[in-house]
C-alpha cells in the first residue's frame, strides 16, 4: 500500500537538488486530518532541511568508531597487568591489595562493555554484527546468566520461574547479550527494592522471556523510544544512573535479527516488565 493510503502519519527521508547542483538531505513528516467518517480531509506536512544534522550524526559515528577503537587495546593490556598484579599480591598473601585489584578488574569489565557496546552501535549502523547460530538450552543460558548477574548485587534477589525447557537455534553469546542487559537494567533501575523476577514461557513455536522489577518505571510518552540508539528517558532524579542508552538499541536489533519480538510493559513509580521472543528451533 502507498503509506498515503493508509491514513497513518508517515515521515521520508530523501535527498534534493539545490538550485546550484548540491544535493542536501530533507525530512518530510505528514499527518492526516481525518473527518467524523475517518476519512481523510486534509494531508498536513513539514519539509525540513536535515543535512547539517545528518552530516553531523556521521561525524559523531566516526569519532565513536575511532575512539572506542583507539580505548580498546590499553585497556586489554590494563586488565592483564591487574589479574598479573592480583595474582602477585595473592601468592604473597596480601589479601586487601588482591581484594582491591579485585575490584579495580571489576571496574575495567564494566569499561570494556561500554567500549565493546560502542563497537557494537557502530557494527549496527553499518550491517556489520554477524551472528553465529548453534542449538543450546535456553534456559540452562538462563540459569548461567543470573548467577553471574545475582553477584552483581548484594541487595535485590533474582527469582527466577522457567517453564519447560527449550533448544533454540540461536547466537548464543548475542541472546546471553539481551538476557544480561535486560536483567543488568532491572536491577539497576530498582533501586531500594529487594526482587527481581525472571521467567520464561514455552509455547509450541517460541520462548518468551521476561523481567520483571518493581523500580522507577518508564512514564508512557518515553516508552516509544527507548529502543533508539543514545535514548536515556529524561529527568532530573534519573540523571544518576550511569549508561549510555544503547543496550536497548542494541537488544532490539538482536532479537528482530532473530526473528524475534522485544516489548516493554512498564508503569511510572511502579516497574517495568520487559520481554522478548524467538522461535524455538
Ligand atoms: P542505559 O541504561 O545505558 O541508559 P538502555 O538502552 O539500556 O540504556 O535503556 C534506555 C533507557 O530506558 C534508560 O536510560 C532508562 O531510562 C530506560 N530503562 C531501561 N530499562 C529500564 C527499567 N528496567 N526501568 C526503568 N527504566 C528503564
Amino acid at each position: 500500500k502507498e503509506l498515503w493510503n493508509t491514513n497513518q502519519p508517515f515521515e521520508l527521508t530523501f535527498p534534493l537538488r539545490r538550485h546550484d547542483g548540491a544535493y542536501r538531505w530533507f525530512l518530510t513528516r505528514v499527518y492526516p486530518l481525518l473527518n467524523d467518517r475517518g476519512e481523510v480531509q486534509q494531508w498536513i506536512g513539514t519539509n525540513t532541511d536535515i543535512d547539517d544534522y545528518k552530516k553531523a550524526m556521521q561525524l559523531k559515528d566516526e569519532f565513536l568508531s575511532v575512539a572506542s577503537h583507539e580505548l580498546k587495546t590499553p585497556l586489554t593490556s590494563l586488565k592483564g597487568f591487574t589479574q598479573i598484579l592480583e595474582m602477585q599480591f595473592q601468592a604473597s598473601d596480601n589479601a586487601d591489595a588482591a581484594t582491591l585489584l579485585q575490584k579495580m578488574d571489576q571496574q575495567i569489565n564494566k569499561l570494556n562493555r561500554l567500549i565493546i557496546d560502542l563497537l557494537d552501535v557502530n557494527k549496527i549502523e553499518n550491517g556489520q554484527l554477524r551472528y553465529n547460530t548453534e542449538s543450546f538450552n535456553f534456559n540452562v543460558l538462563v540459569v548461567d546468566v543470573v548467577e553471574v548477574l545475582q553477584r552483581t548485587t548484594t541487595t535485590q534477589t533474582i527469582q527466577t520461574h522457567l517453564d519447560d525447557p527449550v533448544i533454540v537455534n540461536a547466537d548464543r553469546n548475542r541472546i546471553e547479550q539481551v538476557i544480561s542487559n535486560l536483567i543488568a537494567n532491572a536491577i539497576k533501575y530498582s533501586p531500594g527494592r529487594d526482587t527481581v523476577i525472571v521467567s520464561t514461557q514455552t509455547t509450541t513455536e517460541e520462548v518468551i522471556f521476561f523481567v520483571q522489577d518493581f523500580g522507577i518505571g518508564v512514564p508512557e510518552v518515553h516508552i516509544s523510544h527507548i529502543f533508539d540508539r543514545f535514548y536515556r528517558v529524561p529527568g532530573k532524579n534519573r540523571e544518576s544512573y550511569p549508561g549510555l542508552g544503547i543496550g536497548l538499541f542494541i537488544a532490539a536489533e538482536i532479537i528482530s535479527r532473530h526473528h524475534g519480538v522485544i516489548n516493554v510493559d512498564s508503569q511510572e513509580g511502579k516497574g517495568s516488565i520487559f520481554s522478548f521472543s524467538i522461535p524455538r528451533q
